[in-house]
């Protein structure tokens, strides 16, 4: 799968996508990762991307010329290396919010184009006859979209198949079938007096899956009651569920 990120800090990337599972998926060749100056698709001398913002106020506001420019080179790059040129998304605190649910469905795209704000964010004229859709990773005003696009990156690569080790390793991550991971032990099984759970220690694999399946169900009922409301529960969750809340 391949990003184009379009960025006035390209230097700020890899990142923390240059370390780890996400530096592995580049090296098998999951990712391919392009990053774009937007000062490049500028006007020279000066090269500026930003002015200020009709009506006054304070700050700058991100040029449409050199995005428009940046958009078309950088899709027709994409369709040059052959990959289909996928959505065109800004990262905005205003768009929708980046969840597991939309990097499973981004996570089929052949290529994706991630656009940064920066300052007061971009033209309009952008949002409304650029972009696909826009993304906001949280409700909080970063100063860039540079760490959403990582965030994005990082989200979408990992459910690439083969991207991890262990090809179940996402199966059961949190809010796969919109329920909480169960919680993980390893080594010692006692320490300080606080012991793992003897099933995961029995060596029964349906006792474990069963206790695992219920675990997931409690975590996510304590802590995010919202995705099981939105979920529903079946009769046999339901039982599971008020079993292991007596326990
Ligand atoms: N004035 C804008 C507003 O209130 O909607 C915020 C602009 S913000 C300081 C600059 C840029 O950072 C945005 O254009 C966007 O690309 C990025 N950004 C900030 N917070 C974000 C978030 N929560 N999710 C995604 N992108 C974000």
């Amino acid at each position: 799968m391949r990003f184009d990120v379009i960025s006035i800090f390209p230097d700020l990337f890899p990142g923390p996508l240059g370390d780890g599972i996400i530096a592995r998926a580049s090296d098998k060749g999951l990712l391919d990762l392009q990053v774009h100056d937007l000062r490049a698709y500028a006007d020279p001398p000066h090269n500026q991307v930003d002015d200020e913002p009709f009506g006054g106020g304070g700050g700058m506001v991100l040029k449409p010329e050199p995005l428009f420019a940046a958009v078309d080179d950088v899709r027709t790059q994409a369709q040059a290396a052959g990959f289909d040129p996928g959505p065109v998304v800004l990262l905005s605190p205003q768009g929708k919010r980046f969840d597991q649910e939309r990097a499973r469905a981004l996570a089929g795209q052949a290529q994706v184009t991630l656009i940064c704000g920066r300052y007061e964010g971009v033209d309009e004229r952008v949002r409304l006859h650029l972009v696909d859709f826009e993304l906001s990773i949280g409700d909080y005003v970063l100063t860039g979209g540079e760490l959403p696009a990582m965030v994005i990156i990082e989200a979408i690569t990992r459910l690439q198949p083969e991207a991890l080790g262990d090809a179940e390793a996402t199966q059961h991550d949190s809010f796969s079938e919109l329920l909480l991971d169960f919680p993980q032990y390893t080594r010692p099984a006692d320490y300080r007096g606080m012991s793992v759970p003897e099933v995961l220690r029995s060596g029964n694999h349906p006792a474990i899956a069963q206790w695992r399946r219920q675990q997931a169900l409690l975590a996510t009922a304590t802590k995010r009651p919202d995705l099981l409301e939105a979920r529903g529960l079946s009769d046999e969750e339901r039982a599971l569920l008020a079993e292991a809340s007596n326990a």
